[in-house]
């Protein structure tokens, strides 16, 4: 893209800015969880009613999924925006200081409300800028659910919708403005349930067989796997259900969680039978039972990097972002000791 094509789509953007500030503004003032964001996915699709897209609503059969596209032939560009929150992150708006709206109720984390609003903006300049040069190309925005755990994206691909996308963009908020070189390793969360059988621990000991025993050997056998993995794979653990807090009960039940990632399926498959197997072992030596229970998984994202030269080339040329007057207070307050 030539200096004066992208001083055009950067006037586009700019001319709607405030329409899109308040779009993010809003999904701020409603944060809903993951699956849950009827209201946020609303907005996106008012906005791309609005904006004059081709909607097509509950994608892949998920009721808060929509896509909007525009223009006629050519490559089709994706443009994938999100508007889940979290649980606990209830934040007052235009403010540095931690300030719930409600003790405990949601919120966005690091600028989720901005994702969605800011990717329709793009597709919305993207979708203005092939009319006006009659340029063909569709340009698509995909308002993707659950973001913040849940992997709606991935439902979504093996439902075919992105089939036919040459190039999907995104994007998150960060300490710098450039091109992310994507890490995203591939993922998979899975629950291991223990059972075993309850006994007083000090009057009938030998008579229980304890889960919790069970899980902490497992964590002892994973740690010691990782001296023998690839330097790249990740394993962590939280034990989800202790199987109570009386300690002269032998718990009869318990959970622990395993996120495993690594840079490709293949090798997450592997570390994952590796998991298992010492799962297994570990039911073996207390005499308990395990069953597992895949939660989510998620492939490893793979990058396209001339695109992504192409894009930093750019975003070079549009120079770092600016404060504007309403920014500025709030950056000098942040800074203030
Ligand atoms: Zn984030």
């Amino acid at each position: 893209m030539s200096a004066k094509n992208s001083s055009h789509i950067w006037d586009l953007v700019e001319a709607k800015r405030e329409a899109f500030f308040a779009l993010s503004d809003r999904i701020w003032e409603m944060p809903e969880l993951n699956y849950e964001e009827y209201q946020s996915s609303a907005e996106h699709t008012a906005m791309l009613e609005q904006q004059g897209f081709r909607i097509a609503r509950g994608v892949a059969g998920i009721p808060t999924a929509v896509m909007g596209e525009a223009g006629e032939g050519g490559p089709v560009i994706a443009i994938l925006g999100e508007y889940d929150a979290l649980p606990g992150l209830s934040q007052e708006a235009g403010i540095a200081e931690q300030k719930p709206v409600n003790a405990g109720g949601n919120g966005h984390g690091c600028g989720h409300n901005l994702l969605g609003s800011g990717s329709l903006m793009a597709a919305t300049a993207v979708k203005e800028y092939l009319e006006v040069h009659g340029l063909k190309g569709r340009v698509r925005y995909y308002g993707c659910p659950a973001e913040e755990g849940g992997s709606a994206k991935g439902f979504m691909v093996r439902a075919g919708v992105f089939d036919d996308v040459d190039v999907a963009i995104s994007w998150h908020p960060a300490a710098f403005a450039g091109i992310n070189n994507p890490i995203s390793l591939a993922c998979n969360e899975i629950n291991f349930h223990f059972s075993g059988r309850s006994s007083h621990a000090a009057a009938s000991p030998h008579l229980g067989r304890s889960a919790l025993d069970a899980v902490e050997l497992m964590n002892v056998g994973v740690n010691y796997m990782r001296e023998h993995m690839p330097s790249t794979a990740r394993i962590h653990y939280a034990v989800t259900d202790t199987g109570g807090s009386a300690p002269n009960v032998v718990q009869a039940r318990a959970t622990v969680r395993y996120l495993i990632r690594a840079r490709d399926l293949p090798e997450m498959q592997g570390l994952l039978r590796r998991v298992q197997k010492i799962a297994e072992g570990a039911a073996l030596m207390t005499e308990t039972t395990v069953r597992s229970e895949i939660v989510s998984g998620d492939a490893n994202l793979i990058g396209n990097t001339p695109l992504e030269q192409l894009m930093h080339q750019n975003l070079e040329r549009l120079g770092p972002p600016y404060s504007t007057n309403e920014t500025k207070p709030l950056l000098r307050k942040s800074r203030r000791p």
